[in-house]
């Protein structure tokens, strides 16, 4: 079955507002799609207009070759969505919690128990079913969440920040259980968290101020921050100055000063030693080179 979302030429302007989102062309089928940015970058506008909860104000999205605007239910249909404010209903168990929302989506009566069970195997609830939400802690909570958005087995699944509040054997298993839907549907996630998708997007998207800066593999943006990452140690009193108007990614405590990680489109010093980027790095430098311009 055909899962390909395309956006030409896409924004978003709140009502009296600036303009959220712009410009935004990219096209993709299955895989997970990490959609990385700041706070404020049009992350969660973008999710909203993929997701036919608003509409673009300019340009078209398009699912299979459909009109999302023209054919809103066509997307629909196909959609999971985890929005960032999920709420539970503490008194209600896992299973319950379900068949209500699977009801609410118009499933038919015969067919929700066994989409109910299969969800909860899916996000590794099995044996937790027939507990009260309100004793599930962040992690387990979010995996509901997820839960709730595969019950209508979903081509594209579309979740906002989900590892806020998580901690990291839960971000862990959060990321895992992502890779694992990705191999037969689009999955796009969306956080300012590099090492949230390092691992399990197959494509990187990074957005600042409304605009796609990046579309690719993550691998191709750590070749291009090639060359502009580097790494110097300076005296605990020389550490202002080093870090003064620099962006710094990384320091650490070493014997006598400072090792500082410094992303630069040029030599920061005489004594700086050129390093290979990470992924953290990469996106820094995208972003600094986009603040330069
Ligand atoms: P992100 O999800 O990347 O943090 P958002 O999509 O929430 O970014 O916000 C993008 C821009 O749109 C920001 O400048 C934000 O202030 C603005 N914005 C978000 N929601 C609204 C709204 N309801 N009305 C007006 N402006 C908004």
């Amino acid at each position: 079955m055909a899962c390909q979302l395309a956006a030409e030429g896409v924004g978003y302007r709140y009502r009296g507002g600036q303009d959220a989102v712009v410009g935004i062309d990219f096209a993709m089928g299955a895989g997970v799609l990490g959609l990385l940015g700041p706070n404020g970058a049009g992350k969660s506008t973008l999710m909203r207009v993929l997701s036919t909860l608003t509409r673009a104000t300019t340009g078209r999205v398009s699912w299979n070759g459909a009109d999302i605007a023209r054919q809103p239910d066509a997307l629909r249909r196909e959609l999971g969505y985890l929005p960032q404010d999920f709420g539970v209903y503490p008194s209600l168990t896992a299973r319950e919690f379900l068949q209500y929302l699977a009801a609410v989506k118009g499933l038919h009566s015969r067919e929700v128990g066994e989409r109910v069970v299969d969800c909860l195997a899916k996000v590794g609830l099995s044996d937790a079913a027939d507990r009260r939400l309100g004793d599930f802690s962040g992690g387990m909570r979010q995996r509901v969440g997820i839960a709730q958005a595969l019950i209508n087995q979903p081509r594209l699944l579309i979740v906002d920040e989900p590892t806020v509040g998580l901690d990291p054997e839960e971000r862990m298993r959060f990321r895992h259980l992502i890779s694992d839907l990705a191999a037969d549907r689009l999955v796009i996630l969306s956080t300012h968290i590099v090492s949230d998708i390092e691992a399990s997007a197959t494509t990187l998207a990074v957005m600042s101020k409304g605009r796609l800066l990046y579309f690719g593999p993550s691998a191709t943006l750590l070749l291009q921050a090639r060359g502009h990452v580097w790494e110097r140690t300076v005296t605990e009193s020389a550490v202002p100055a080093a870090r003064a108007g620099r962006v710094i990614s990384n320091s650490l405590r070493v014997e006598g000063g400072m090792k500082l990680r410094i992303v630069a489109s040029e030599s920061p010093s005489d004594d700086a030693i050129l390093c290979v980027p990470d992924l953290d790095e990469a996106y820094l430098w995208l972003l600094a080179r986009d603040g330069a311009r």
